[in-house]
């Protein structure tokens, strides 16, 4: 009998400490677990900070029903705003530039022509300023490429410093191979009289370019352009010349025009040509230009 109890007494107790075991055992595992859920959640809240489009994705069942509702109203955010120039590429050519190749060299004024003219010319200066008009070429195209750039436009720059060793022919590779809808070349005029003033439109002739896309789309641009210039300014218009011996036209396979927006030599023109205010004119001029041209390319398209 003592013997049995004993025996019994002993087995109670065995399975009363695999009972307690088992349960510490649990109780530990869920702790861990919890602490587990704790490290989680520690970690979501620091992403929340930082991150918020990773939490709602985290979000269970609703991560998935969230992301494209999220992709839709930044989508439609972007439509409301969609800029007026976008799906543009302009390429800005701001004329001249300091080479530190020869000066002498030559190239044929068009492709296949025999005519050789100079492949790099060093522009006019201001007679009152005496910046050169290099310099205020590039001030004025790095203030238009920011322009057209907030308005949507994609830009290509010939040039953003003042050295440049590209001659003409290598200018107009450079924009046909861009990728670039139009080119816009910035010059300032210079002449040996200083009472002329006003702004100048060149556009592409017929003699060497028989794409006759190009050269109608040189001319709708070349309007607008100047348009508008003419408009923000209230300068004296100079009109509108098709030239066929300029290297930078006849080489070009793309729109292009060449705004000549003043006259360095004349002091007044000059001293107006170099204000900040009088730049920003020029600016806005050509972006309404640039503005126009974009709509009747659409319109063009949707005929
Ligand atoms: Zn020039």
């Amino acid at each position: 009998m003592d013997w049995r109890l004993d025996n019994i007494m002993k087995n109670c107790i065995k399975v009363l400490s695999i009972a307690i075991a088992l349960f510490i055992f649990a109780g530990c595992t869920s702790q861990s677990q919890n602490q587990n859920q704790e490290l989680n959640n520690e970690n979501d809240r620091n992403e929340l900070g930082t991150e918020l489009s990773v939490t709602n994705s985290v979000d269970g069942s609703k991560a998935a029903a969230n992301t494209p509702i999220g992709t839709t109203s930044n989508k439609k955010g972007t439509e409301k705003e969609k800029k007026p120039l976008e799906g543009l590429t302009i390429c800005i050519d701001a004329g001249h530039g300091k080479t530190t190749k020869s000066t002498n060299r030559k190239e044929p004024i068009a492709p296949g022509s025999k005519i050789m003219k100079a492949a790099t010319a060093s522009g006019t200066s201001g007679v009152y300023t005496k910046i050169s008009e290099e310099s205020l070429n590039l001030t004025v195209s790095k203030k238009l490429k920011k322009a057209l750039s907030e308005q949507g436009a994609k830009i290509i720059m010939v040039r953003e410093t003042s050295k440049c060793d590209l001659t003409n022919v290598e200018r107009t590779k450079l924009w046909n191979s861009s990728g670039a809808d139009l080119t816009i070349r910035i010059h300032a005029n210079g002449i040996n009289d200083s009472r002329v003033s006003g702004i100048l439109m060149m556009i592409p002739g017929d003699k060497y370019i028989k794409d006759k896309e190009m050269l109608k789309k040189s001319t709708q641009a070349g309007q607008y352009i100047l348009n508008g210039v003419l408009k923000s300014t209230t300068a004296k218009s100079r009109g509108t010349i098709k030239s066929t011996d300029l290297t930078g036209f006849n080489w070009s396979k793309i729109p292009v025009v060449l705004l000549e927006m003043g006259f360095m030599t004349n002091p007044q023109e000059d001293k107006l040509l170099n204000t900040d205010a009088y730049q920003n004119k020029i600016v806005s001029g050509i972006l309404e230009g640039v503005e126009k041209y974009q709509d009747s390319l659409i319109k063009d398209k949707t005929k």
